[in-house]
């Protein structure tokens, strides 16, 4: 049974190639039928936080990526941790050292004099317990192997080969009985039976590490995928300014999280050349071996264009809900959330076909039901104050008079009385729906004049087309 699992550390939101590595992990879990687990990285206690881990837990909520089971804490397994590196000395393949700061630091003196990377020198490698100072408390460090090389299967890489003697012997447990993150990552990933690990390709060099402490306990390494990371538009590793914000940070831009999801799977990973998928698609489709090499890079544009196709898709009912739903996490989101209560909810969905039409994220469609919620009189925007003109205003009188005749209410009947009106004044049309649009919405654009008439019902319309004739 495949297990994958997520295993994000907690100083920080969940940012957007966070999101994506669980992504990854959720749809190669799922559509083996297997399950995804969590596991809250929080060795580093001084940058982990709670607020960090909530918020892990709410943005993987909101995208709907579930795990299995309670999210397991890292440091709450210390002692487990402490145990395999105790066992790990009992079986000869780890010793205590007990080198100093100022050993430790010349020895990084001399690597920096000689231009290569700091290595530990292997001195209590093989030296008797007994010369133990008294006393002393000594780290655990791995005896890493010194001839050859580690080799990490990955199913992305490829094999990458590590030469053994870059792999110094790392420390497994510090002096202070807490254990690296090297280590707990290893014995965790053993513990709970994970099958395969798929993160970030920054993690890499890690792998090899990690090899040499599974081979020491003699434990199968579980098959690996190191993804390659994201990028910003500019091919540069991706900051704040390209888009690595929080997933809250999306949801607040008024992106649905099925078209944030899809716009990540294809971050990264192909399936022929479909771009719009659904949930149910990238389950079925997903596939590591299609994960691609090199670095994928962020692109709003994209993005935004997949979730007004996401938005259209959408059942209007449906849209209507998520829409509701995300109001109060968008700017202004009170305020918005306060202009809609039971009736208005089905007047938006109503108009929904015209809304969304128009709008490529939630922001914009709740900026588009300005219209439907508003209370007379309307606040006209700069534009449509200079629609309003005396002209104009005629226009509106004579449309009115039309109206008001009208037995049906509805877009083809008041399409059909504007165009009658239209024939007879020798006005164009666009004359006639600018005018009426501006009274109706108090704006320049908006959903199809007629389809506005007939959501407002009659009586809201010719109210506010009187308002703006008086
Ligand atoms: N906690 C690590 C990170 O957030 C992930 C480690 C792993 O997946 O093995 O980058």
């Amino acid at each position: 049974k495949v297990v994958t699992r997520f295993a994000p550390s907690p100083t920080g939101f969940l940012h957007i190639g966070g999101a994506r590595t669980a992504l990854f992990n959720w749809l190669y879990a799922k559509h083996a039928g297997g399950t995804m687990l969590l596991r809250i990285e929080d060795t580093d206690r001084e940058r982990s936080t709670e607020a960090a881990t909530a918020a892990i837990l709410e943005g993987l909520t909101w995208l709907g990526l579930t795990w299995e089971g309670e999210p397991v804490s890292q440091y709450q397994r210390a002692a487990r941790h402490r145990e395999v590196a105790e066992e790990l000395v009992r079986l000869g393949k780890a010793y205590y050292c007990y080198a100093t700061p100022a050993e430790l630091e010349a020895m990084r003196e001399k690597a920096r004099a000689e231009g290569r990377p700091p290595r530990y020198d292997g001195r209590w490698r093989d030296r008797d317990p007994s010369e133990a100072p008294a006393g002393a408390k000594g780290a655990i460090r791995i005896k890493a192997p010194i001839d050859g090389e580690t080799v990490v299967h990955d199913l992305v890489q490829g094999e990458v080969r590590f030469p053994n003697k870059d792999l110094d012997d790392f420390i497994i447990l510090r002096s202070d009985g807490n254990p690296t993150y090297m280590h707990a990552v290893v014995v965790d990933d053993h513990d709970m039976e994970v099958t395969h690990i798929i993160r970030g390709d920054d993690h890499l060099t890690n792998a090899a590490r990690q090899t040499v402490i599974y081979d020491a306990m003699g434990w199968q390494v579980p098959k690996m995928a190191h993804i390659p990371l994201i990028h910003g538009a500019d091919g540069a590793k991706l900051s704040k300014r390209h888009g690595a914000l929080g997933v809250e940070a999306y949801r607040a831009m008024g992106y649905l999280p099925e078209a944030l999801l899809n716009y990540l799977a294809r971050l990264g990973w192909s399936h022929g050349d479909d771009e719009v998928m659904s949930i149910e698609q990238m389950i079925s489709w997903f596939d590591i071996k299609d994960v691609n090499k090199g670095a994928a890079r962020f692109d709003f544009a994209k993005l935004e264009a997949l979730n007004g196709v996401h938005m259209r898709a959408m059942d209007d009912a449906r849209l209507t809900d998520a829409l509701l739903a995300t109001l109060p996490y968008l700017p202004e989101g009170e305020q918005l959330a306060s202009r809609f209560d039971e009736p208005a909810r089905d007047r938006l969905v109503k108009a929904m076909p015209g809304l969304k039409e128009r709008a490529k994220t939630l922001v914009e469609l709740a900026d588009n039901t300005y219209y439907l919620t508003a209370s007379r009189p309307l606040q006209l925007d700069e534009k449509a104050v200079a629609i309003l003109d005396a002209d104009a205003r005629a226009v509106l009188k004579a449309v009115a008079e039309r109206f008001q005749g009208l037995g049906e209410w509805n877009a083809q009947s008041t399409e059909a009385a504007v165009r009658d009106y239209a024939q007879t004044s020798g006005l164009k049309l666009g004359k006639i729906a600018q005018p009426l649009r501006a009274a109706l919405t108090g704006r320049s654009t908006s959903p199809g004049v007629f389809d506005v008439l007939e959501v407002l019902g009659r009586g809201e319309s010719l109210a506010r087309i009187q308002d703006q004739i008086d």
